[in-house]
């Protein structure tokens, strides 16, 4: 039995970016630990969705134990910084956002519960966060200090294959603003072309492709488990199965000091 250590920026992130290689590592007899930087306190949430005197702090905490229960983790931590916004967002430099926290420090937070947890994998994002996000940008930074700090050898960077997103997610798209059309509504937000969308990486940089199909279903009820954030109307959920397996069931990655070119088909291997 080894142990992973699945580090990541908000609440959710963990589903949609490693719920496979969790729930995978999970039934093949490893421990898993889950890290989450923010509470996501800066998450949109539809009006009425939260009870009378509820805060969105307190439900997303409950959501992501929810969600950790499915993907079977072990243990559950929050690193206490908070939500920094969108990049170019003023809330990028109020005090106490992961944004704003000296990578150091952070980095301190993070390696105590690497040592602790002696663990064999650590997965943090790519250096653009997979999208930009300042707070997943940190989530870069701060795990490969970590992993320095506590001598933590095997770091996978979750990413996305970029030209896979621009098919799916540009297919998803075009799909409602269709659908909004032929009802007469409003579409939904336009991002802009998908071949101009800057999400994850080409493959040329990738080195572990993981194949989590036989997970999807404890993936999508992961992400279901963060009502306040994926609606059964978002395309994570709205999607028909098959179409959800076919966008969602591989995972991509990018093994620190390896590559060039797939090398890796589990970041579990030989534990
Ligand atoms: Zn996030």
């Amino acid at each position: 039995m080894a142990t992973l250590v699945t580090f990541h920026a908000h609440p959710d992130d963990e589903c949609i970016n490693c719920g496979g290689v969790m729930r995978k590592a999970a039934d093949e007899g490893h421990r898993v630990v889950l890290v989450v930087a923010t509470r996501g306190e800066l998450g949109e949430v539809d009006d009425g969705f939260l009870a009378p005197g509820e805060d969105l702090t307190t439900r997303r905490v409950a959501e992501t134990h929810a969600a950790a229960e499915i993907l079977g983790v072990s243990r559950v931590e929050f690193l206490g910084y908070t939500d920094s916004g969108m990049m170019g967002e003023p809330s990028n430099d109020t005090p106490g956002t992961f944004w704003t926290a000296s990578v150091d420090e952070a980095a301190e937070r993070l390696a105590k519960i690497l040592v602790e947890e002696s663990a064999d994998v650590l997965t943090t994002y790519d250096d653009n966060g997979g999208y930009g996000h300042p707070d997943h940008i940190q989530v870069h930074r701060v795990g490969r200090r970590a992993a320095e700090l506590a001598g933590t050898a095997r770091v996978y960077q979750a990413t996305a294959n970029r030209d896979d997103v621009r098919k799916h997610m540009g297919a998803a798209a075009a799909a409602d603003a269709e659908a909004a059309a032929a009802q007469g509504i409003e579409a939904p937000e336009s991002f802009g072309p998908p071949e101009e969308w800057e999400i994850g990486k080409p493959l040329e940089e990738l080195t572990a492709r993981v194949d989590v199909r036989a997970y999807v279903a404890a993936k999508r009820a992961a992400m279901r488990a963060h009502a306040s954030q994926i609606s059964e109307e978002s395309f994570f959920l709205s999607m028909p199965d098959p179409v959800f397996a076919e966008a969602f069931g591989v995972e991509w990655f990018i093994r620190e000091g390896a590559g060039p070119g797939i090398t890796e088909t589990d970041i579990m291997a030989g534990l």
